[in-house]
């Protein structure tokens, strides 16, 4: 794979732990010039970007919350000052939480929508602005299972994945035409911070369902946005890739 993205500029939101750290990580090892963000937890961030620097890799992190429109504007700033250009969008910061409907409080709905839909939103928007310049451009979502295929106790988390669904095949349709294509993943279950609250009986239960038999790592997102992200994938465009060990067939 090495080279695989050489000299591209990737941008992955919330790179600083889990599946953005391992994309973050994975792309730089395949050439790419890597612009993190973060939101709240610098160290794991600076961490990340010493880690590429330590193997002579490009990455840059910059603070930006995905739900505030002018750290947006500043982190693409950031990008044409340093860069003149993005080739590459990965559309990953996000949060979840659990609740049956009756318990869910508009606060947590308002969240939710705020970080997983408006931010990819935003980010799109402005990156698709550079593309559009250059003609060329990937853009890359990421959404969950529980988007495709809904899940009891995360309506509201699931519906904002959903969003991240139509919002590809949507943008893929607007894009396309003009050299960008936007494609989405759906990861599985996948051991990161944001799973860490799941109890055991239930981590039980899922991976009974899991044909590979194992629950999924970050680095097996990282090798799907690499090849979303590649000339591999050129004619792909509009597509939900599932990376979930067979979980949902
Ligand atoms: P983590 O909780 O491990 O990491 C979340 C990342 O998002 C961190 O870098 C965090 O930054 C950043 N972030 C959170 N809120 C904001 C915000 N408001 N603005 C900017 N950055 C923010 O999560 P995962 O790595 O597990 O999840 C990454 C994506 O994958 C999410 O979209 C999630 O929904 C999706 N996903 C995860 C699955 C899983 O099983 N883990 C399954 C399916 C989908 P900071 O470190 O500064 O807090």
């Amino acid at each position: 794979m090495t080279g695989l993205l050489e000299n591209k500029v990737l941008l992955v939101t919330g790179g600083s732990r889990g599946i953005g750290k391992a994309i973050a990580l994975r792309c730089a090892e395949v050439g790419a010039k890597v612009i993190l963000t973060w939101v709240s937890h610098e160290e794991s961030a600076m961490d990340v970007v010493h880690e590429i620097h330590l193997k002579n890799g490009s990455a840059m992190a910059i603070q930006a919350d995905v739900r505030n429109e002018d750290d947006v504007k500043q982190v693409m700033n950031e990008i044409k000052k340093e860069h003149g250009k993005i080739d590459i969008l990965v559309n990953n910061a996000g949060i979840m939480k659990n609740n049956l409907l009756l318990m869910t409080k508009t606060e947590e709905f308002d969240l939710l929508v705020a970080t997983n839909c408006k931010g990819p939103f935003l980010f799109s928007r402005a990156a698709a602005k550079l593309m559009l310049k250059q003609k060329s451009g990937r853009i890359i979502n990421i959404s969950s299972v529980v988007g495709v295929y809904g899940s009891k106790g995360q309506s509201v988390y699931s519906g904002t994945k959903s969003f991240i669904i139509g919002f590809t095949k949507s943008l893929a349709k607007e894009l396309g035409p003009l050299g960008i294509t936007v494609n989405a993943i759906a990861p599985g279950f996948i051991d990161t911070d944001l799973i860490m609250d799941v109890k055991d009986e239930i981590r039980r239960d899922l991976l009974s369902n899991i044909p590979l038999g194992r629950i999924g790592n970050s680095d097996d997102i990282a090798k799907a946005v690499i090849f979303l992200a590649s000339d591999l994938s050129s004619y792909i465009n509009g597509q939900v890739l599932g990376v979930d060990g067979g979980q949902v067939i």
